[in-house]
């Protein structure tokens, strides 16, 4: 996910996705033009919107304390957090594996959605605090609608869908129920899509009864939770059996590679017809500059192959194409899908030291999720 790194609290580093400053914006605008001017309308523009700046900033700590508490409660069950990344509804832990057992699981999932909570009554009693002296309106205000906001920010996460935080929770439950993390997933999972359908629903009904902004964003989170159900089950199941996983672990070493400068002829003859790979990287003094595939060869008139080299018909090699041996296997197996290249080489200082193709790493991925169930 891409991001701006901000700093580092717990050894996690925290980062914000690019969607956060628009909703910050429009958080900001919608507190500093609606809120606080119909409560408080003798203030002037200027105080409307430092205020309005502030509740965005604590809107922003508080989801802030949200993620950190699930990223608190993991890494003391032994679960490592690599990063927390803030983004428009609220922030995603990327935790360095899955919950090994449904307990843990449990106090992950549930950890957030009570630290809302215990800040939704904090806010609130300080509201009644401030309350008491009148030159404290205006605090007294943005505490009011910081209490209002976490207490969203609860039942929102708790809405039992996964990968929502209630739908964790569900999904620990049933894990705990069936013993099989695949099917709890599912069953979560599938709540997750429904309860979407529901929300896209109300929202759709709220427009029709002239609740125009209120029925949009229903249908946004409605459509955002049923796609985010969809991927969580399959990058769940992927993730959970690749986490962790270096490039390096599950490359194959020995790479039969070809020189540029051979001829297309050769290289059918010694080397498709010989090794039977599909891809081959091509060296120039021992530092890669291309590959060249089967697609490729395909595009070469036969009457050519005497006279064309592999230079001529290879791709020349540039970041898409070319593995990190100490980048995940997630990330490698979404270049593949993403560039449509099964098989990439591994590439360090220039020079190949590997290859990794798509089926090691899906055959893996078969082997581990049989052995979840
Ligand atoms: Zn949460």
């Amino acid at each position: 996910m891409k991001g701006v790194k901000l700093f580092r609290v717990l050894g996690i580093q925290i980062s914000l996705n690019y969607t956060w400053f628009i909703v910050f914006g429009l958080i900001a605008w919608s507190l500093a033009s609606g809120y606080f001017p119909s409560h408080y309308p003798d203030l002037n523009p200027l105080t409307h919107w430092i205020m309005g700046f502030l509740g965005a900033f604590f809107l922003f700590l508080s989801v802030l304390v949200h993620e950190l508490t699930h990223s608190y409660i993991a890494k003391r069950e032994g679960i490592e957090v690599k990063e927390i990344t803030l983004f428009f509804f609220g922030g995603v832990s990327q935790l360095t594996k899955e919950p090994e057992d449904s307990k843990k699981e449990l106090k992950v999932a549930i950890g957030g959605p009570i630290s809302s909570l215990v800040l939704a009554l904090i806010f609130w009693i300080l509201f009644r605090v401030t309350l008491q002296s009148p030159h404290l309106i205006l605090i007294a205000g943005l505490l009011w609608y910081l209490a209002l906001i976490n207490l969203s920010l609860a039942l929102f996460n708790l809405i039992p869908g996964f990968p929502l935080d209630g739908g964790r929770v569900l999904r620990a439950l049933y894990w705990r129920k069936t013993g099989s993390l695949k099917k709890a997933t599912r069953i979560a999972s599938g709540a997750g899509k429904w309860i979407g359908v529901g929300i896209i629903l109300l929202g759709l009904f709220g427009i029709l009864k002239g609740n125009l902004i209120g029925g949009f964003w229903f249908v946004i989170i409605g459509i955002f939770l049923r796609s985010a159900a969809e991927g969580g089950l399959q990058q769940v199941v992927m993730k959970g059996a690749l986490e962790g996983l270096k490039v390096e672990e599950l490359m194959s070493q020995g790479v039969i590679s070809v020189s540029h400068s051979l001829r297309i002829d050769r290289l059918v003859e010694d080397f498709y017809l010989t090794h039977t790979h599909i891809t081959y990287p091509v060296l120039e003094d021992d530092k890669i500059i291309g590959i060249v595939t089967l697609k490729q060869l395909k595009e070469v008139p036969r009457d050519q192959w005497m006279e064309k080299t592999v230079r001529e018909v290879m791709m020349p090699i540039r970041e898409e194409i070319m593995l990190d041996p100490d980048g995940e296997a997630v990330d490698a197996l979404q270049k593949m899908i993403r560039t449509g290249e099964g098989r990439l080489p591994v590439v360090k200082g220039g020079r190949v030291v590997g290859m990794l193709t798509r089926r090691d790493i899906l055959n893996l991925l078969e082997i581990k999720t049989d052995l979840v169930e």
